[in-house]
């Protein structure tokens, strides 16, 4: 199986409304098992359809392991969704801050505000339906896949236009704040 290309910005997709899967047969099965190995090979957490330059209401998402006292990643704390034509039907009031970074938008993060909490509704990957309240990092990631299906980046939503920067410029930043005792999290999808 091969991988898939990832699409940028510059491919107007990427910036389309997706239109919703109507058949879930062979041909989806195949494009879902290349989206998973896709993300994974880019150590993305998530992966949306027009992200490959498919104009389809899915995404793959594989949170990331859970670390235990020592400071091990725990595997099978990974948990991957398949998401067919998803839609969110319930966000909390309670939005946060958050570091983001994007596969289709390889080197920079930014921050964006989102639910803390969802309830994403939609159908796995054999068709049956999902009903499914997250929170915190898991709400994010969901979050910023579903934007994808609507042709929304992260960087539509940035929480001011400074507040988006290169690795390296954000690796800085994260240092002296680290300095400065705080804590930062991100995520790239
Ligand atoms: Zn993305």
């Amino acid at each position: 199986m091969e991988k898939l290309e990832i699409i940028t910005p510059e491919n107007p997709i990427l910036t389309q409304k997706a239109a919703p899967i109507e058949k879930i047969d062979r041909q989806l099965q195949e494009l879902i098992d290349r989206m998973i190995l896709t993300m994974r090979a880019a150590n993305g957490v998530g992966l949306a359809a027009p992200q490959i330059g498919q104009s389809l209401r899915m995404a793959v998402i594989e949170t990331p392991p859970e670390v235990d006292d020592e400071g091990e990643e725990l595997e099978e704390s990974r948990q991957l969704f398949v998401i067919i034509n998803p839609q969110i039907v319930w966000g909390s009031r309670k939005k946060v801050d958050g570091i983001e970074g994007c596969l289709s938008i390889p080197g920079y993060l930014g921050e964006v505000n989102r639910h803390q909490a969802i309830r994403v509704t939609g159908l796995d990957r054999s068709g049956k339906p999902l009903d499914l309240k997250l929170k915190g990092w898991t709400a994010r990631i969901f979050q910023h896949e579903i934007d994808h299906l609507d042709g929304i980046l992260y960087t539509d939503k940035l929480t001011a236009p400074e507040n988006y920067w290169s690795e390296e410029e954000y690796a800085n930043r994260l240092a002296e704040s680290e300095e400065e005792g705080e804590a930062a999290g991100e995520m790239v999808d």
